[in-house]
């Protein structure tokens, strides 16, 4: 039996090798609408205050605090986005909506259901404090402070904060491209029906869908066919459209494997295999500065792997400092067979039930049967060197997607 050359390495040696080779991708201006989910580059500052003037938080009349007299005389009204109300002089008051500027004069807002109107003159059932009901200038934001720091994700709020501040544009690290190909003389696009011998190329779409839920945008090259030029060719036109490239098959031992050999040529090799299940031959390289993912061809292996290696490294270029999942104990709700000579990742379902978390795996874990990701939210790490687990027992998980209730 032939003995693959590259020494097995642990999976967090090999995240280790991962973080350390990748780096977050330049700076570019976007649009604002477009920022959603990009990491921002440089600090922001407030330009100018917010409120930017002294605006009523209620609907009311704007007074002087200091007056006694029970009834006013009504001078105008201030509405939002208006400046027209006169002076507020004692014994007069203003009928004022939210956010709209106090008049001059005014030192407090009553709020309208302390108030009674009637042919011009306003009565209220209780004083209120000067400042009341009033926003003062810069009570949101003051002009010259720091805002948002570089590193922090770009969510609703952080877009709304960047609008209030009048920056359609916003420096953030683009999103990863990331060429994707699948290897294989046996594969065939959807839409072609498979002869004999053929299955249906289902790596290039999952994969791509997996670039985008972690926030790449995919390059797909299609089927590349097991021939050492083609894939070479293929290899450099990937690399040339894209900040990474992802294939998938053609990594292991046979006689077709032939990304490995290409890589040598190529560039740099940093592991070609790994202590782990599935994704064994998983392989990252180096190859004109950019990285470069050999997956395993089975569905599964290329989705873990690309979910344990993949991952990290496209949020590293994308600017992200939190590169790992939550990993959390939980308990097998059954027993779970498991050889000890390599780390499993078993895909399972975690629940939260009587404030613990309960693991269940998704049945057979062989690395060609996709149903075992489908609804799986975590990766149970089973360790190396630990065999037959029990129901009851507690495992490491990593959790892909928190639970919903
Ligand atoms: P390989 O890693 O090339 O030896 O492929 C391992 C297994 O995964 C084989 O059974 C392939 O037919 C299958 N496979 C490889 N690539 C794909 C793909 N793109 N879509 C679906 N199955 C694949
Ligand atoms: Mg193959």
């Amino acid at each position: 039996m032939s003995e693959s050359p590259y020494p097995m390495i642990s999976p967090e040696e090999a995240f280790q090798r991962v973080i350390a080779t990748v780096q977050a991708l330049a700076p570019v201006r976007v649009p604002l609408d477009e920022a959603l989910g990009h990491v921002l580059a440089a600090e922001v500052r407030a330009r100018e205050n917010m409120p930017p003037f002294r605006s009523s938080s209620m609907d009311g009349y704007a007074v002087i605090a200091a007056d006694t007299l029970a009834e006013r005389e009504v001078l105008g009204e201030q509405d939002a986005g208006h400046v027209h109300a006169p002076r507020v002089r004692p014994g007069t008051a203003v009928r004022i909506m939210t956010g709209a500027a106090l008049p001059e004069g005014a030192d407090a807002v009553i709020p309208v259901e302390y108030a009674s109107e009637d042919t011009g003159r306003v009565r209220f059932s209780r004083p209120f404090p000067a400042g009341a009901n009033i926003r003062p200038v810069g009570q949101d934001l003051a002009a010259g402070e720091l805002i948002l720091s570089p590193g922090l994700v770009l969510g609703a709020a952080e877009v709304g904060l960047l609008a209030t501040l009048g920056q359609a544009e916003v420096e953030v690290h683009p999103r990863p491209r990331v060429a994707i190909m699948a290897t294989g003389d046996e594969l065939v696009p959807l839409g072609q029906a498979p002869g004999p011998g053929q299955i249906r190329d289902s790596n290039s779409h999952a994969l791509a869908a997996f670039v985008r839920q972690v926030g790449g945008v995919p390059v797909v090259l299609g089927i590349i066919h097991d021939d050492e030029d083609i894939l070479r060719r293929a290899i450099l036109d990937g690399l040339s459209r894209a900040d990474m490239l992802v294939s998938s098959g053609g990594v292991s031992m046979g006689r077709r494997d032939l990304i490995k050999p290409i890589l040598e040529a190529l560039g740099t090799i940093h592991f070609g295999r790994l202590a782990q299940k599935p994704g064994k031959p998983t392989t990252f390289a180096t190859v004109q500065g950019k990285p470069f993912f050999g997956l395993p061809g089975f569905p599964v292996s290329s989705l873990v792997s690309a979910e344990l290696y993949v991952r990290p490294a496209l949020r590293k270029m994308a600017g992200f400092a939190a590169l790992r999942r939550l990993e959390i104990t939980v308990r097998l709700a059954h027993d779970i067979r498991h050889e000890p000579d390599r780390m499993e990742f078993q895909r399972a379902v975690v629940t939260w039930q009587n404030g613990q978390a309960l693991a269940r795996n998704t049945g057979d874990q062989v690395s060609g049967r996709l149903l075992s990701l489908v609804g799986a939210n975590a990766l149970l790490r089973l360790p190396q060197g630990v065999a037959d687990l029990n129901a009851g027992d507690e495992v490491s998980a990593l959790l892909t997607s928190a639970p919903e209730v």
